[in-house]
């Protein structure tokens, strides 16, 4: 079903930031030349946002699903799920999910938690592990599927399971894994002692399995630490969230180098698309991914684009790099500004959250946004930053404001009331 105005929202992750006195007190926005998000500032509207609320830090994942219309406190079940099926596990609501590392255990003691960052072999490793576990534990299916080096992801799915259990990764070599446990206000719930049980008996069962393995076999011969073992971490409930095509009545694509992020547009169902290039890192190529959000808007009513390179300059705290990331979303959406005609489509440009670079992690701080294109009524700001956002029409909102923001310039949102 395709509308006339098109949207996009393309964000610098975690791109806001604090004052750095290695930049003269400015923020890297305020310092960094930024020509493309300037114009859209100069002839848009700007205004402040908060991921969820007022100084509550947000996550990637939750101000995402703030973003696009997902209530985090009512829906955000833990992370699992959406890396469940970021790797491609059919992930259901009420499926337990799991993150995991293949890990090494020698005399039942982890001496090497990512398995000497294992590169190949380990989806036949999951196999084993999904046919060892073919009839389920205790009437629990359980499914593993292999990521990225050490990493996997691990469902479980049945009746009676509670996400209120601790984690079997210690999180640390030189100790045995730990006992799964009911967490703490937990310890009577009977679905949480069966879901402890059920994880505790994976953990002891796939020792066996995964040291008989031929991967592991080849690697001992070798001299390489056996992934010998799997440890689930991290579990979050499935929520039942309605598919994004259906809560806006827009077709949505998902352009992003979190995977974590992409898990969760998968999991409502939108169109994310993978872009050779889109590294994730300082050397992502942001041309490709603007060009990619170009063509994801011929095909889709909405696109979001995520560029992460800002988040990471923020969590290292240095303001070098943050700021050649913040260039790099200046270009990308220049690169947007020149493709694209603005009578028939809508941009906002912000981010998810910010990362200043003197706190070294996500804050609670608003981020500043600008809106640009068809149906927006352009304010007295002049230049996309904390400061000059700060004075724009929209003054503070909300994450969870922005589809309806958007909407009502494109002209997707239906009258409330006669
Ligand atoms: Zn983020
Ligand atoms: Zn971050």
């Amino acid at each position: 079903m395709a509308h006339g105005v098109k949207q996009i929202i393309f964000l610098g992750d975690g791109i806001g930031d604090r004052p750095v006195p290695a930049l003269g007190g400015k923020t890297p926005l305020e310092y960094q030349e930024t020509p493309a998000l300037d114009l859209v500032a100069r002839e848009g509207e700007c205004g402040l946002m908060y991921p969820i609320r007022p100084g509550l830090p947000a996550g990637s994942d939750t101000a995402h699903m703030a973003l696009l219309g997902y209530d985090p406190h009512q829906y955000y079940l833990g992370r699992g799920p959406f890396e469940a099926k970021g790797v491609g596990l059919d992930v259901r609501p009420g499926d337990l999910a799991f993150r995991c590392n293949f890990a090494t255990l020698s005399d039942g003691i982890i001496t090497d938690r990512r398995a000497g960052r294992i590169k190949s072999g380990t989806d036949q490793l999951a196999q084993a592990l999904n046919e060892a576990f073919a009839d389920g534990i205790d009437g629990v299916q359980v499914i593993v599927k292999e990521s990225v080096e050490h990493r996997a992801a691990m469902i479980l799915r049945g009746e009676g399971l509670s996400m209120h259990v601790t984690d079997a990764d210690p999180h640390e070599v030189g100790v045995p894994p730990w006992d799964c446990k009911p967490t703490p206000g937990a310890e009577q719930d009977p679905a949480a002692q069966r879901t402890a049980r059920v994880v505790n008996e994976f953990v002891r069962r796939s020792q066996e399995i995964l040291s008989r393995a031929p991967v592991n076999v080849e690697r001992v011969a070798q001299g390489l630490p056996p992934a010998n073992v799997l440890l689930p971490r991290g579990v979050g409930t499935a929520p039942h969230l309605q598919p994004f095509s259906e809560q806006w009545g827009l077709s949505g694509a998902m352009i992003v180098e979190v995977d974590l992020v992409r898990g969760l547009g998968m999991y409502l169902g939108m169109d994310v698309v993978q872009v050779p290039g889109a590294t994730g890192g300082a050397d992502t190529d942001e041309m490709v991914l603007a060009q990619a959000a170009v063509a994801a808007l011929a095909e889709h009513d909405f696109v979001l684009c995520n560029l992460k390179a800002p988040d990471l300059g923020g969590h290292d705290s240095t303001p070098e790099a943050k700021c050649a990331a913040i260039a790099k979303v200046d270009r990308a959406v220049g690169y947007l500004l020149d493709a694209l005609d603005w009578d028939e489509h809508v941009l906002m440009i912000g981010g998810d959250h910010c990362t200043p670079i003197t706190h070294g992690d996500h804050s609670g701080d608003a981020v500043p946004v600008a809106f640009y294109g068809h149906g927006v009524r352009p304010d007295y700001v002049t230049q996309y930053g904390e400061r000059p956002c700060s004075q724009g029409a929209l003054g503070r909102f909300l994450a969870a404001d922005v589809m309806y923001l958007l909407g009502n310039y494109a002209g997707t949102i239906h009258k409330f009331g006669a």
